[in-house]
């Protein structure tokens, strides 16, 4: 799935939106083939229509075509409970069948043809009930049409012929619309797995980036981050920094207080710096108690000012109340990435800085020295 498909008109995701606008389409399709035959049947002196019927007829599927197609693709429809309005327009569509119909005699099932591929198109918005209702409704129309038409102008045609006609129709329209729900309820099952599949693989995902303990990100997708920050740094785009940090004497805190309270420090920590950095910033865990900060936009001076607002933070974090370690510091070493660098180097030269911090006391923030 793409990024921007599942941006949201309303309640629906793009990709539905999409699909909902070239439903739209399919069925004013549908109207305007209709239309034509329409016409074309008057052309060839098949049809016997009052022109003020028929000049209705084709007069209101103009008129509804057009706001439909504005209303189903600009979504104002989108928070319906079918946004489609399959049904309406289907029941319209039918009436439109059965006016020409009414017109027509021997080729009178000519004008009803085009009401299968209409219930082929709605089964894939509507439910196995709308579909049977359709189809019944269907039948009852034709039945209704035909008693009309012998009330107002005879039929050439033998009412037995006529009556097979109908009945034929009538079960042919009953068994698209079984086919139809049937279909139509595969497509959900298989609409509601995809989404499933969506969500696993998003989770999966997860998993190969984040750190099982904290939840932070891991060393390689820590690694991923510092190689687009090089990319963008070598175009000239932002310089940005990185800062080693290691918890101090973290053995001893595992040794005293057991590896219990060890892994509950981790998860603090991890929850402590999330909340202090800005957005933008990464923090990985890059395995036992050392972790990574990566500050985009920032130069020396600024991670250095990150690092130690950290380190004063932490610090006065106590467990003590809970019966855990009172106190535990951290030390941190910064280093500002240099054009053309390896991001081995970069962190070779945070290291250092880090390795003073350790050497000189720990509870500090170095920097790396200028070389
Ligand atoms: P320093 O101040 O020099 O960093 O000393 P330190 O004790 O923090 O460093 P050292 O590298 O000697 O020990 C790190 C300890 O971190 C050793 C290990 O028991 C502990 N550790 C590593 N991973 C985990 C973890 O996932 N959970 C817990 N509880 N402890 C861990
Ligand atoms: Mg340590
Ligand atoms: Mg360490």
């Amino acid at each position: 799935m793409k990024a921007g498909d599942w941006r949201r008109v309303g309640r629906l995701t793009v990709n539905e939106q999409r699909l909902l606008s070239r439903h739209g389409r399919a069925l004013v399709a549908v109207a305007g083939l209709h239309a034509l035959l329409t016409v074309l049947l008057c052309w060839l002196g098949a049809l016997s229509l009052d022109p003020g019927v028929l000049l209705g007829m084709l007069a209101v599927l103009v008129a509804v075509a057009a706001p439909y197609l504005a209303l189903v693709e600009s979504g104002a429809t989108a928070e319906w409970s079918e946004p489609s309005l399959s049904f309406p327009m289907a029941l319209l569509l039918l009436a439109a069948f059965l006016v020409t119909a009414f017109g027509l005699d021997e080729a009178r099932i000519s004008a009803l043809m085009l009401f299968f591929p209409l219930l082929l198109l709605v089964s894939f918005r509507l439910g196995a009930g709308a579909l049977l209702v359709l189809a019944l409704l269907a039948g009852l129309g034709y039945a209704a049409m035909l008693a009309l038409a012998w009330w107002y102008h005879g039929v050439r045609m033998s009412p037995v012929l006529e009556a097979l006609q109908w009945l034929v129709f009538t079960l042919v329209s009953l068994s698209f619309a079984v086919t139809g729900s049937g279909v139509n309820g595969l497509r959900r099952r298989l609409a509601v797995k995809n989404l499933a599949l969506a969500d696993a693989l998003e989770q999966v995902r997860d998993l190969a980036i984040r750190d099982d303990l904290t939840g932070l990100f891991n060393r390689r997708h820590i690694m991923e981050v510092l190689e687009r920050q090089k990319g963008l740094a070598d175009s000239g785009i932002y310089p940005f920094s990185v800062c080693y940090v290691d918890l101090d004497h973290f053995k001893a805190i595992n040794d005293a207080f057991g590896h219990g309270w060890g892994d509950r420090v981790l998860r603090d920590f991890a929850e402590h710096a999330l909340a202090d950095l800005r957005e933008g910033d990464y923090l990985a865990r890059l395995g036992g108690e050392e972790f990574i900060l990566v500050l985009p936009q920032s130069d020396l001076d600024g991670a250095e000012l990150v690092a130690e607002r950290l380190r004063r933070r932490w610090g006065e974090r106590s467990f003590r109340a809970l019966n855990g370690p009172p106190k535990v510091s951290l030390s941190a070493g910064v280093a500002c990435y240099r054009e053309g660098e390896t991001i081995d180097q970069l962190l070779a030269r945070a290291d250092r800085a880090l390795y003073l911090a350790k050497s000189g006391g720990r509870d500090r923030v170095c920097r790396e020295e200028r070389s």
